[in-house]
């Protein structure tokens, strides 16, 4: 049996491991975690943009979006 104490278990519950890195949603690019103001954005650039695709996502979604309450009946 070998004790990895380089790799804690990740079972207890209420511990939270903060990262040293943290990988941009936006353009994959990992970047530091403490310090940056934008996390886990690697920049305002892109957060602004990740804000920006989930608006467009949104409103997209929302224009598709039809009232069919009463459609399901045929007669
Ligand atoms: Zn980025």
């Amino acid at each position: 049996m070998r004790l990895d104490f380089s790799y804690p278990p990740r079972h207890g519950s209420g511990e939270v491991s903060v990262p040293d890195t943290v990988r941009c949603p936006t353009c994959r690019r990992v970047g530091p975690w403490a310090g940056n103001p934008h996390r886990p954005f690697c920049s305002q650039r892109c957060k602004l943009a990740d804000l920006g695709n989930w608006a467009s996502e949104r409103y997209r979604i929302a224009a598709e979006r039809v009232p069919v309450d009463e459609e399901e009946s045929e007669e």
